[in-house]
Formats: structure tokens, C-alpha cells, sequence
């Protein structure tokens, strides 16, 4: 049985990652990070969720679990991609879905995707997963779930917004799944 420490401090992300793991952890524990943030100084989410991975493990000696997310859009060049949470100059997720709605006034493709990296860091072990979430940018936010664009992302396939889909329906299929699906098997496979 390892403990493993996971990098965030976005409850909402904590959340959404206990309820994705569940028993596909096994035997083992997470816990949260407290320790100081590293400077997210990456390029690309799968950088900057490895910078924070290292900065947990370094920190409390334990394998380190992080990810970084966010949303790229197409027709805007991938923006807002690894700025997303602080896309607006705010970190408040109505200014970020404000801005974005702005940025695509009149637009008419609206593909976009949400992008999660996640990352394990042990030592000189290194290991990322990236998972990607299809869909498109609606023109009005809709639905009270989630957080972030939620209320904005139409997932492909769905005629629904990500914030309207129960917090079940989105751990099965959403991004973040997707990575730490892939992330949970190459744990499973080194630690047992
Ligand atoms: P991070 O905390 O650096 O990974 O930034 C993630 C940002 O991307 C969040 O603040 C949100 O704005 C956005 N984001 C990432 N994942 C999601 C999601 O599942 N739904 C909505 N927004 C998300």
C-alpha cells in the first residue's frame, strides 16, 4: 500500500478526482497537498502538470499526483489552453466565460476541447496522460453543474452543456477521466 499526494488546491478538482478514482485506487491512499506552489512556468499541460507533481514530491518525499486542465478553442488559435483559469485577468469563472463568449462573437466554428494532463512524479520516475474531451463552445451559458466553462462546453455527441450533466455523467467521459484513467493503470502496474 502507497500513499500518494495530490498536487491541487482546486476543491472542485479534488472532488471530481476522489469520485473518478474511487476503487480504482486499490489499496492505496491520496491526500491532499498543502505545501507551497511551484511557478507553472510550462508551455503545454502536460509541463505544467509535471512542475507540480515535482514540487509535491519534493516536498513531502511522497509520489506525487497532479494535473493541469483547461480549454482550447480552435478558431482562437487553442486559446485559452494553459491560461484558462486566469483567462479573463480574474481567476472567477463568470469573467473567464464572459471573456470567451466575447472572444467568439460572430464566430461560427466553435470546436473546442477540453485538455487534461496528469502526471506522476516519484523520484526520477516521470510518467504524463493526457486526455482530451470533444466539443464545441455554446453561445449562452446553460445548467448550474460543474465549474469553469462547464456551462459553455457542449461535449460532441450531447446536445446538452457540460454543467447540465450530473456530476456522475461527467466523471465517466469528461477529460479528466479520460487522463486519469490511463494515469490510474500505469499506477496500478508499479505499485500494484
Ligand atoms: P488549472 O487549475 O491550472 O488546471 O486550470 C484549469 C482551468 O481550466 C479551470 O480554472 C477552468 O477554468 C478550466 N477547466 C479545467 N477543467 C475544467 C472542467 O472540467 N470544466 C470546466 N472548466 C475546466
Amino acid at each position: 500500500m502507497s500513499t500518494f499526494v495530490l498536487a491541487t488546491h482546486n476543491a472542485h478538482k479534488v472532488q471530481e478526482l476522489r469520485a473518478i478514482l474511487g476503487d480504482r485506487l486499490g489499496p492505496h491512499e491520496l491526500i491532499g497537498y498543502d505545501g507551497p506552489e511551484p511557478v507553472e512556468d510550462g508551455t503545454t499541460f502536460a509541463e505544467n502538470a509535471l512542475i507540480k507533481a515535482r514540487a509535491a514530491a519534493e516536498h513531502t518525499g511522497l509520489p506525487a499526483i497532479a494535473d493541469d486542465s483547461g480549454i482550447s478553442v480552435g478558431a482562437l488559435g487553442g486559446a485559452p489552453g494553459i491560461h484558462s483559469a486566469r483567462y479573463a485577468g480574474t481567476r472567477v469563472d463568470a469573467d473567464n466565460v464572459a471573456h470567451l463568449l466575447e472572444q467568439l462573437q460572430g464566430v461560427t466554428d466553435r470546436a473546442a476541447d477540453f485538455q487534461c494532463a496528469a502526471a506522476l512524479v516519484d523520484g526520477g520516475f516521470e510518467h504524463v496522460e493526457l486526455g482530451i474531451w470533444p466539443g464545441s463552445v455554446l453561445t449562452a451559458p446553460a445548467g448550474a453543474g460543474g465549474f469553469g466553462y462547464d456551462p459553455v462546453f457542449r461535449p460532441e455527441g450531447l446536445e446538452v452543456a457540460s454543467a447540465e450533466l450530473t456530476a456522475e455523467q461527467k466523471n465517466a467521459i469528461s477529460h479528466r477521466a479520460r487522463a486519469f484513467g490511463a494515469l490510474i493503470g500505469v499506477l496500478r502496474e508499479r505499485y500494484g
